[in-house]
This record gives C-alpha cells, structure tokens and sequence, in this order.
C-alpha cells in the first residue's frame, strides 16, 4: 500500500476541512498529539476500540486519547451516569458538589497515601501546584526533574530545559530565569540527582524532586525497579518532597498507581487524565493531609502556609462525577489489569513480527503503555546530547513515516512510537491489529 495515496484517496474530507482550518486555528490542529504528516485526520467518532474518520475509515485506537480513556472511548456506562448529574446541576456552579468529595474519597481509597485532594484543571496545573505546595512546606527553592520527563507546559517545568549543548531555551517565549529553580537530572542515575540534592544546598534547598514514577515520557526510558525507592530515601535525607507525576500511570498501571505497582509512597501526587475518565478539566494534586491542609483558605487554623490555586470551572460536578463514576467501573470491570493483559499480548505479537522480518525495532510496555521503538536507539543515553539532538531530528522523521504507514494500515498511535491499550481491545482487536502491523513491517 502507498502510505500516501492512502491520504490523498481516501481521507479528502480531512484534508479539506483541516486545511480550512488553518484559516482560523494555528497550525491548523490544536492538539500537539495529533500527528499532522501527511495531514491531520478529522476524527467524527469514538467508540471502544475504534476511531472513524469524516471520511467513514475506520481505525483501531492505540492513542486512546494520550492515555486517559483505560475504559475505552466514549463509555456509555460512564456518560449515561455523568449525564445524570449534570441534568440536575448543569456542569458548573461555582459553589461545592458532593461529586468533589466523591471522588476525594475514590482515590483515597485505592491510594492510601493521598489523604487529601485538590481539582484542579489539567496536568499542568496540577503539577504546577504540587511544586508550590513543596516550596511553601519546605521552605526550599530548588527543583529537580528527572531528564527528559514531561511535566506539562508550565514556564518552570518546560520539557527539555535547554536546548541539548547550550544556553539557548528549547521553547520560545520563556525568559531564561523562568527555569532557574530548576534542575534536571539524567533518567535512572541516584548518584547525579545526589549530586544535584548537594549543590542545591548552596542554593536555597530542594522543595521537590519531582519523578515520572515509571521513568521519563511514560516510561519510554524505563526505570530500574529499585530507583523510585533510592529517590525516595535521597528525598528524606535532603528534607525534599517527593512529587509522583501520576498523569498518566494514575489507575493506568492499577488502581494503586505506580505508588502502589513499586510500592514506594511519595509525599505528593499529581493527576490528569484519568481522573476525570477523559472527560474535560482532568487534573489534581492529592497527598499527605499535614501538606494538603495548606490548600485551605487558612481560616480554619490547620494551614500553616496558605497557598493560593484556583481555576472558575476547577472541581466542576461533571469532571468530579466523571472520575468518580470512571473509577468505581474500572475498579468494578477490572479494566486496568484488562487493558493490561492487552498490552503485553500486543507487546508479545510485535515482537515476533520484529523477529519474523529482523528489523532493528524493539518493542516493550509497562502494562498497557506499549513502546514500538524503529530508530535503533533507545534514547536512553542522556549524557551525550548533541548526537541525541541529532539522532532525535531523524527519529522524528522516521517517527512520523511509521505514523502515517500504521494510520493507512488502519492504526493510530501515539506519534508512530507509543500506544495505550484500554478494556476494549479483546485479543481479537490486538490480533487484527498484529495482522496490520505484518503488512507495514513486511
Ligand atoms: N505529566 C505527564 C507525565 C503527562 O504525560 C502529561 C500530559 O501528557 C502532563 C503531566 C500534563 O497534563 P495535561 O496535558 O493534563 O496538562
């Protein structure tokens, strides 16, 4: 199959109306995951498994959003309970819903640790605010980040703070200073983040190590089983916060969290995506109480450091009963260990495919986060980061042609290298998907 005259035949109602689009949205598409080569599809519906495009293509979903639809798309048992809700209280007041403290209380129960929880409205924020609360609590400057983790777009945590081998800020438009509390630290070494935790002592302190539990860009350099444990006792001994960024493996890899999968307990935890079930406003930062009290107006003598968070549509009854609903039914289907199990048998088949064919590909997951690496590296090695910059303009050019050869073969994934599983996909829909991915890799 020509991977291009897939597009250009039989996907013209996207590329007509994602054209136009460029007239009044930059760049034509507002969502950074949605790969744009050749052109951007227009996606009409959802369901399950599956995706189908304006021009009635239908698609197996490994996207599934960027990671928070563990139930699968549009799930009707979960939008005919948030549809319930929201006929009797529309989907904002302002003033408290019971739905908040339901789903506080969700979470507290598969996760222990996180007495506390505060809606916020993305990842984001929740990170954001989480970095705040540390500041505020320890009375500490310094950040450190764990290299290459995404952490949302925040000026202070952007992701990749400098461009590889020089002075110069990856992103546009954030002033130099804005990183200047923060560190990054190369993925899986405890002796450089020890290192890191001694200069800041020179420098005000550590509020935060801030760590994506399962290693950076949702374990695509996985960890090694003991780290977050070695981070956790680095934390202690510096009098720093632990943050566990959840977003994506919170009730992902368990209802436990990754806190639970490594058994390690962070000091805070921030959340997205699943939280509110894919539903919008999907974001929060949960905790210890002793921290978490510090949320509170400060009027009811409890709050030591009062920090201010906020957000007109944060905490709304239609994302709070969609997490809260989301939750209950993954926990009532076992969807996580489901979707699960669908990941590893997905990981299973390309694997065979990569030895039936003996491409330089790997392929391995955590769970339902399944990475198809084909550029022969595994961007593992930080240390050297002028060749990664390099490696990296290419891997991305062949990223976005693998993309594009799986989306004509009628899958889409998480930019031509990552892709979640969910409830839906049975072993028919990954065996029907195994059978796409021998036609693309042959
Ligand atoms: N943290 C991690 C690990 C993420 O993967 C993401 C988003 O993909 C974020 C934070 C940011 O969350 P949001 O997109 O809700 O702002």
């Amino acid at each position: 199959l020509d991977v291009l005259n897939y597009f250009e035949t039989k996907c013209r109602g996207s590329k007509e109306i994602t054209d136009r689009a460029k007239q009044r949205i930059p760049g034509g598409v507002q969502h950074n995951l949605a790969f744009n080569y050749p052109f951007p599809l227009a996606i009409d519906r959802a369901e399950g498994a599956y995706l189908t495009d304006r021009d009635g293509n239908t698609y197996i979903d490994f996207l599934q959003a960027g990671g928070p639809t563990i139930l699968g798309s549009n799930y009707a048992p979960v939008n005919e309970q948030v549809a319930a809700v929201i006929r009797e209280s529309g989907p904002v007041t302002g003033l408290f819903h019971e739905y908040e403290l339901k789903l506080a209380e969700i979470i507290n129960q598969y996760m222990p640790h996180v007495e506390m929880y505060r809606s916020l409205g993305s990842g984001t924020e929740a990170v954001m605010a989480a970095v705040r609360a540390a500041r505020a609590v320890t009375g500490h400057k310094m950040v450190i980040k764990v290299g290459g983790a995404y952490h949302g777009w925040s000026d202070t945590m952007v992701y990749g703070l400098r461009v590889p081998g020089s002075f110069r800020m990856n992103a546009k438009g954030i002033p130099f200073g804005a990183t200047a509390r923060t560190r990054e630290a190369f993925p899986h070494s405890v002796g450089e983040l020890r290192r890191k935790l001694i200069e800041n002592r020179l420098r005000g302190g550590t509020a935060a190590v801030i760590v994506e539990p399962l290693g950076p860009e949702s374990g695509t350099r996985p960890v090694p089983r003991d780290f977050n444990a070695k981070v956790r006792a680095l934390c202690d001994e510096f009098g720093a916060m632990l943050v566990f960024d959840e977003v994506v493996t919170g009730f992902r890899v368990g209802l436990g969290g990754a806190a639970g999968y490594f058994g390690v307990t962070p000091d805070l935890t921030v959340f997205g995506k699943a939280v509110s079930g894919g539903y919008p406003m999907a974001g929060g930062v949960g905790g210890r109480a002793e921290i978490m009290n510090a949320f509170g107006s400060g009027l009811d003598g409890k709050s030591g450091a009062h920090i201010q968070v906020g957000g007109t549509l944060s905490a709304n009854p239609l994302s709070c009963a969609a997490g809260y609903f989301a939750i209950q039914e993954m926990a009532r289907t076992n969807a996580p260990v489901i979707a699960g199990r669908a990941g590893d048998r997905l990981t299973r088949g390309l694997r065979r495919l990569i030895d039936k064919y003996g491409l330089p590909y790997v392929a391995y997951n955590q769970g339902s986060i399944v990475h198809l690496e084909c550029s022969g590296v595994m961007l593992l090695d930080m240390r050297s980061p002028l060749k990664l910059l390099k490696e990296n303009k290419a891997r991305k050019r062949l990223m976005e042609q693998m993309g594009a050869a799986y989306t004509a073969h009628g899958i889409i994934t998480l930019a031509g290298s990552r892709m979640y599983t969910s409830m839906a996909d049975t072993d028919a829909v990954i065996d029907a998907a195994l059978d796409r991915f021998d036609q693309v890799f042959a």
